[in-house]
């Protein structure tokens, strides 16, 4: 394929640095509105869509964007395209998995022992005036050593999480639709059903994919399963869970303590009343944040970009 031209690709920004100046000689970018509006006022085909910061992007859209030939995505979850839609029509759909697995799993821990050991609100209290003197009896938690993890999604990121937990000398336990038997023999985890693994855990994490199956799939009834000391840690996608129903549940204190790193909405409205709760702790989607990461991220999410524009294979595309 001739490059006399650079390919224009829509994208959401601002994109970062690295992803532009990598592809400064290939790449024309256009704005995210000419994916909304179409190209009806533009000249010349569209070539590719990169998606950096999770924007919807479905069929109708595509169809707006005649000549799209592949989709690249910073990431590894996909949730916010129609890849059926989009591999109906021909394009490829690039995504980045297997390389945000630990920071993922180093976050899923962060939050897991923030929300057990209320390092928030005792950071929140170390700072203010009202600290004037230790007392042996505040801001008990929870302890994390010797206690029963549940995971539910026991895939890429699951089994990073899980190998985590055995330093701190936890009983795993997991949920997925098919058993994980390699995980089941190398991370010595249990399989569960669903219901067992919320009454029997003391920590339950969702790493699952946001699928039509998962979506609210932690609502009141779940809630009520779980143990009244049991924190449940979200590094998945905000709506797994059901946000009216933990806001009950965690104002109830039916269940001891949450830590998400992702909500619905995300982010939240600035007065929402889970933001008032000291037993929420909560991060702005940081899940793959860190430097080392996300730099590779960045390199094959534009190397999908590169050889989707190429017309070759690329080199991690997601399948329907
Ligand atoms: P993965 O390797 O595909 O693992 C997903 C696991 O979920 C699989 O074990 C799968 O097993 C299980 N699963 C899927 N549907 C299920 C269902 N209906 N019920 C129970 N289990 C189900 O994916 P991954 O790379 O670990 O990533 C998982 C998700 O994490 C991504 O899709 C993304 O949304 C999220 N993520 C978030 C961040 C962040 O910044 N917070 C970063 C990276 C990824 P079965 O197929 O056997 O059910």
């Amino acid at each position: 394929m001739s490059t006399d031209r650079l390919f224009r690709v829509v994208a959401d920004g601002p994109l970062a640095p690295v992803i532009t100046e990598t592809l400064a000689d290939l790449v024309e970018w256009l704005p995210w509105e000419v994916a909304i509006n179409g190209i009806a006022t533009m000249d010349g085909p569209i070539d590719g869509v990169y998606t950096y910061g999770h924007p919807h992007l479905d069929g109708a859209m595509l169809d707006r964007l005649p000549g799209v030939k592949v989709i690249s995505n910073y990431g590894v979850g996909v949730d916010h395209i129609n890849v059926s839609d989009a591999i109906a029509r021909g394009i490829p759909v690039g995504n980045t998995p297997g390389i945000l697995n630990g920071a993922t799993a180093d976050m899923a821990f962060t939050l897991l022992m923030a929300g057990a050991r209320r390092l928030m609100e005792g950071d929140r209290y170390a700072r203010s005036p009202e600290f004037t003197v230790y007392d042996p009896g505040y801001m008990l938690g929870r302890e994390v050593h010797g206690a029963t993890l549940g995971i539910i999604g026991m895939g890429r990121i699951g089994e990073q999480i899980a190998r985590r937990a055995s330093g701190f000398d936890m009983t795993v336990l997991y949920h997925n639709r098919n058993r994980n038997e390699s995980a089941e023999q190398t991370l010595g985890v249990r399989y569960s059903n669903r219901d067992d693994l919320l009454r029997q855990s003391d920590f339950v994490v969702l790493s699952v994919p946001l699928t039509a199956e998962t979506e609210g799939m932690i609502g009141s009834e779940e809630f009520a399963l779980m143990k009244s000391t049991a924190t449940l840690i979200n590094v998945a996608r905000g709506s797994v869970i059901q946000t009216q129903a933990l806001t009950a549940a965690l104002q109830q204190k039916t269940i001891y303590a949450a830590a998400l790193d992702v909500t619905d909405p995300e982010p939240l409205p600035r007065d929402h009343p889970l933001l008032a709760l000291d037993n929420l702790t909560i991060a702005p989607h940081l899940g793959s944040a860190t430097e080392q990461t996300r730099q590779r991220m960045a390199e094959i999410s534009i190397e999908n970009l590169r050889l989707g524009l190429l017309g070759e294979p690329l080199q991690h595309v997601v399948s329907a």
